[in-house]
């Protein structure tokens, strides 16, 4: 019985097969050794000079050096819409608590690059973190 599924699985893996394992290996490594740099590029680089904006009803509210943040502390925000606890840590700024109904805010988790905002809506309030990396994506 020679079904034609079958024969497909084993063209791929023929394929594989005709590479060497060594040339896999290096591939392979190759592959991890980048993934390894651009994740510690990531993650070293990017909170140098990180400023956290926080905007309340469309209003800058606070601008936060996360660089030279020291020992992390909280802000709390109180605003007619409600109260939300900012976590300020070096290179990370997140929301720790809010009295908001989804808590959306809350489990966006840790902001510590510029890109997708933290946002309560119910609040009003959006956290964002201003770098060259916005820059970098336009
Ligand atoms: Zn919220």
């Amino acid at each position: 019985m020679s079904g034609s599924i079958d024969n497909k699985h084993a063209l791929n893996y023929n394929v594989l097969m005709k590479m060497s394992t060594r040339k896999l290996i290096l591939i392979l490594a190759a592959a991890t050794v980048i993934c390894l740099a651009v994740y510690f590029a990531y993650v070293l680089l990017a909170p140098k000079g990180a400023t956290a904006v926080i905007y309340i009803d469309g209003e800058e509210y606070k601008r936060i050096d996360l660089s030279t943040a020291g020992k992390p502390y909280e802000i709390t925000i109180e605003t007619e819409f409600g109260s939300n606890t900012v976590l300020v840590e070096p290179g990370a700024i997140s929301v720790s608590s809010a009295d908001c109904p989804d808590k959306i805010c809350v489990h966006q988790g840790r902001l510590t690059h510029a890109g997708v905002p933290i946002i309560c809506m119910p609040h009003r309030i959006v956290i964002q973190i201003e770098g060259d990396k916005v820059d970098a994506w336009s």
